[in-house]
């Protein structure tokens, strides 16, 4: 069926060639027009409701060669049709340019995908649960199962975290390691066991320094053990992010292998949440060797999504020898449009990262990668967190500029929720770029902890940023911390609200529906000099698009983060469904009396394009149907 569908726009592609060559052998003076008026199109979407970049809609669209060419009404558009010509009746439906996340760790999350358990979007305890048994169901005996962060409690209805009685009823022998956020893990009791962490081997460990425990001590000292025994806490483990971090790397390591299939089937999964694109901003424990699955899936051309790439620091204190190796050979072995390296980050200097007390020396340190990243015009993102320590990025940044311009250079500063007006004039005269994430949909009640509760209508200044031009996109900062799924993102940057309803920002500063889209697609194609090519829908640009199944511009705003993609393009090509389950629902014959024999239940409606040839619907159950 793969074969087949590439056929069809192999044939389209000669055909229009042959039609081209006849027109210049003859009429010369008029070769271009002609080709143009012959140009036909690979795909067709009508009867849809398209979005364009301001807000307005058409009803279809005529994809040729990977990219939009025509849009319009839907009779027009139809006109271009041939018998190569794949016809999506689309009854109606969404239309909007491909997601992409703008700062998520995407390269890293696809490592250990596969053995992981998602609990994102479940809605309680018994729902996660019952995830995790199906995996243990399926999982070798004795490999452990992860759930590696993307949940909260108060997304359970019980609103409460599971315990470890409740994961050893259904982990079926798997030692269970449950993460979540960066704050904590739950370990089933033979995982506590096999890591020597059970209440009583911590009480030992105490007595022996560390030596009955499998952890190294200076580890295990940096984990707090719930106090109580009771079953309600037993198993949890609480520690700062880089423990938790740490930890979450001694679990045992995925093959190569398995690194490359759980890449695969991570982008997937993030094609079935709209997502057309990702800007990995490389990060914490990822090392270079890390890039091999993903390169590889670019080499033998099976990447669904485009990643652009920037590459964190290496080792520390060695910052600007590492990333002068890198930058002039890291990236040969690319395969553009689909893999991409972009610059450096988010990590660029140790002593600059999560560090809200720089020392002069620290900043300086930080000062000399990136005069040196300014001076090869390489483009930099930087994680920063707090606005109350900004302006020490900041100093460093004005210091560079005034040596080398680092306006045309598109850099971004990501995180930074509570930035304040003049942090955010500051970057705007610099000509950065802001990345903003959905942390506080899930940890409004921490922050407001830790600040007080008026600090959460001091974050979040999207119309501030908007008005003063400053280029803000959206993401998610997945995985393990977060969810990636970029509707629940949505929903979050349009009402402001937390899982557990807390207002966040000030409902100034919220940007519209389309404005939230447009930080998620053009404004995130910004970032890695693409918004004049993706990110919008528009005669030229790259056919990245997401057919929803369900209108984002009208459905109530708190169901905005149950939307998923019923079919995802990416360069034309459909990657959601996986080709083998939407060709299979296309049969082989072109007639009508043979598709009429195709199983009734596939294509209850049975409907046939204007010519007779290729058309595609969905059905009222929203099940995608083709018939040629
Ligand atoms: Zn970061
Ligand atoms: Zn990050």
């Amino acid at each position: 069926m793969q074969a087949r569908y590439e056929r069809i726009f192999k044939t389209a592609e000669s055909s229009l060639s042959v039609g081209c060559l006849y027109t210049l052998l003859f009429i010369a003076l008029l070769s271009t027009l002609a080709c143009k008026a012959l140009a036909q199109a690979d795909t067709l979407l009508y009867n849809a409701k398209i979005v364009q970049s301001d807000g307005s809609f058409v009803e279809a669209l005529a994809i040729q060669n990977g990219k939009i060419s025509a849009m319009g009404d839907s009779q027009d558009i139809l006109a271009l049709a041939t018998t190569q010509t794949l016809t999506l009746d689309l009854q109606g439906k969404t239309v909007i340019p491909g997601l992409i996340d703008s700062h998520i760790h995407a390269i890293r999350a696809g490592l250990t995908y596969q053995r992981e358990v998602s609990w994102i979007d479940t809605r309680s305890i018994p729902e996660a649960l019952s995830r995790l048994e199906s995996a243990a169901l399926k999982a070798p005996r004795n490999t452990w199962l992860i759930v590696a962060g993307g949940w909260v409690e108060a997304q359970f209805k019980e609103h409460r975290r599971p315990t470890q009685t409740e994961i050893d009823g259904v982990a079926h022998g798997h030692p269970v390691y449950v993460q979540l956020l960066y704050s904590a893990v739950l370990l089933s009791s033979n995982a506590a066991q096999a890591w020597g962490l059970t209440p009583v081997a911590k009480k030992q460990n105490k007595n022996s320094n560390g030596a009955q425990t499998r952890l190294p001590s200076e580890l295990l000292s940096r984990l707090t053990v719930q106090a109580s025994e009771s079953a309600e806490t037993s198993g949890w483990y609480e520690g700062s992010s880089r423990t938790i971090s740490e930890l979450f790397d001694r679990l045992p390591q995925p093959s190569f292998k398995e690194q490359v299939i759980g890449t695969r089937a991570f982008f997937t999964e993030l094609n079935r949440l709209g997502l057309t694109g990702v800007n990995d901003p490389g990060g914490y424990n990822l090392p270079l060797k890390s890039y091999r699955g993903v390169k590889l899936l670019g080499k033998t051309a099976q990447l669904t999504l485009k990643v652009r790439y920037n590459i964190s620091a290496p080792r520390r204190g060695y910052e600007l020898v590492d990333f002068q190796g890198i930058v002039k050979t890291f990236a040969k072995d690319d395969t553009p449009p689909f893999l991409q390296f972009n610059g450096l980050g988010e990590n660029v200097s140790w002593s600059m990262y999560n560090n809200d007390a720089p020392t002069q020396e620290d900043q300086d340190q930080l000062f000399t990668v990136l005069l040196w990243a300014a001076r090869q015009h390489l483009n930099v993102t930087l994680h920063w967190n707090n606005e109350s320590s900004v302006d020490k990025l900041l100093d460093v940044l004005k210091r560079v500029n005034a040596i080398a311009d680092i306006t045309p250079c598109r850099w971004s500063i990501a995180h930074l929720n509570d930035a304040s007006v003049s942090t955010l004039v500051a970057m705007k005269s610099l000509q950065i770029g802001w990345l903003v994430q959905n942390s506080l949909y899930y940890q409004a009640e921490r922050f407001a902890l830790q600040r007080g509760n008026p600090s959460l209508l001091e974050v979040s200044r999207f119309n501030t940023a908007k008005q003063l031009g400053l280029r803000t996109a959206a993401g998610t900062d997945a995985h393990r911390v977060m969810s990636f799924n970029p509707f629940v993102a949505l929903q979050w940057l349009v009402s402001g609200l937390s899982i557990s309803g807390t207002t966040t920002g000030s409902p100034l500063e919220r940007p519209s529906r389309l404005q939230a889209l447009q930080m998620y697609t053009r404004e995130s194609a910004w970032m890695s000099f693409e918004d004049q090519t993706r990110g919008s829908i528009a005669p030229g640009f790259w056919a990245d698009l997401v057919v929803l199944d369900r209108d984002y511009f009208s459905v109530p705003t708190q169901e905005i983060g149950d939307i998923t993609s019923l079919m995802t393009f990416v360069n034309g090509k459909v990657v959601y469904p996986a080709n083998a389950k939407v060709l299979a629902s296309i049969p082989t014959h072109s007639t009508q009396a043979s598709a009429q024999q195709q199983p009734s239940t596939f294509c209850p409606s049975k409907k046939f394009g204007p010519r007779g040839f290729c058309v595609g619907i969905f059905e009222p159950n929203g099940q995608f149907c083709a018939i040629q």
